[in-house]
């Protein structure tokens, strides 16, 4: 939405939200145990459904991402919990677990590579893991893992639950909930969504509600079990934010308009795009070839061997100068990698305005 003054956001979240989704945010109140609350999630359900390829109950939980990451290891976490770990997100996992009294234990690589399932395997071979966390495509590097080839280890350790960030891929790539058999998939709506932060979407296994039930101290305000009663009735267990749950409405209708095919295929598409700009420039990729995300492009700038090395805060100076706001890094890689979003609702021809102002920045540093 443009107002005054406004820079356009093309950092990995939050990024820029449509003015149909404001408007769509600005809806008058109404009672959370009424109809009206009611028939708005009963409307969401089955799209929510089909875009996490699921037959589960969806939930909405009025918190960011990051409520619900801890919820999960509070509600599934009995034994030990395996974290795995391959940027600034999927790391803090590992601290998280500990503050709140699991015992944890990190699978760590590079900052850049991806999460393989082979050193999943090797880690829960040892039996000592009942749950491990993974994130889908790490926001701070740019990495996106091979969710396929990780799941495909749920036959083998079926014991073991399975769970998954998509904070920056649901909706922009396939993620088929039910057919990978995982255990919870979860997003906040700030990032590929393109809504308001504030509103974290996720959804749970057969398995996985089984296991709350059994949980000492999962507490209340996260407490899977609950949110899986109230859904039933189209409710959440305590007041949520009405504002988000309207936007969300709308952003279902744009994403169904679309249609996901087209809506996977266009972030691709802009994801290569911009790859393109970067390699026009003489620029490397900060991820391990074949593991870039189709969501934002973490862009080298010395953290690899090779390739240009800029001024990135007067480059990113420079493009905020003509009204675009892109991130210089996240991190312990800021300053030696930039990052660029296409998430949300970004075109061929919106990315081409970005493009440009970033050639003439580029121009501007001599
Ligand atoms: C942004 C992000 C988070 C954290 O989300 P909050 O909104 O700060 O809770 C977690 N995981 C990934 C992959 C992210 O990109």
């Amino acid at each position: 939405m443009q107002t005054m003054g406004h820079i356009k956001l093309h950092i990995p979240g939050p990024v820029e939200v449509s003015a149909k989704t404001f408007a769509a945010f600005c809806s008058p109140m109404i009672g959370h145990r009424g109809q009206g609350f009611k028939d708005l999630y009963a409307k969401m359900q089955p799209q929510l459904q089909s875009l996490l390829f699921t037959k589960q109950l969806v939930y909405l939980s009025t918190s960011s991402a990051w409520g619900v990451m801890e919820g999960a290891l509070r509600n599934l976490v009995a034994k030990k919990v395996l974290c795995c770990m391959c940027g600034a997100f999927s790391d803090k996992w590992l601290d998280v677990a500990r503050r709140c009294g699991k015992s944890a234990e990190g699978l760590q690589v590079d900052w850049g590579s991806p999460i393989r399932a082979e050193a999943i395997d090797a880690k829960l071979a040892t039996g000592e893991f009942d749950a491990l966390t993974l994130i889908h495509n790490e926001t701070s590097t740019g990495t996106m893992s091979s969710l396929n080839d990780i799941a495909a280890l749920k036959l083998k350790y079926p014991e073991v639950i399975f769970i998954v960030d998509a904070v920056s891929s649901m909706t922009a790539t396939r993620i088929a909930f039910d057919e990978l058999g995982i255990d919870v998939l979860l997003a906040g709506t700030q990032k590929a969504f393109a809504m308001p932060p504030g509103l974290t979407v996720f959804t749970c296994s057969p398995s996985a509600l089984a296991k709350a039930a059994g949980q000492k101290d999962r507490g209340y305000y996260f407490d899977f079990v609950e949110f899986q009663k109230n859904a039933l009735e189209n409710m959440t267990p305590s007041t949520p934010s009405i504002s988000h749950t309207y936007a969300l409405a709308s952003k279902l209708e744009d994403i169904f308009a679309e249609g996901l095919q087209a809506r996977f295929a266009r972030h691709l598409a802009l994801a290569q795009r911009t790859r393109a700009w970067a390699a026009g420039h003489g620029f490397l990729l900060f991820p391990e070839a074949g593991f870039e995300s189709p969501t934002l492009t973490c862009v080298s700038n010395g953290a690899r061997a090779g390739g240009r090395v800029i001024d990135v805060a007067k480059f990113q100076k420079l493009v905020k100068d003509r009204g675009f706001l892109i991130d210089g890094g996240y991190g312990k890689i800021k300053g030696t990698t930039f990052r660029i979003s296409n998430m949300g609702d970004e075109t061929e021809a919106t990315m081409q305005t970005l493009y440009a102002a970033m050639d003439e920045s580029i121009r501007l540093l001599g």
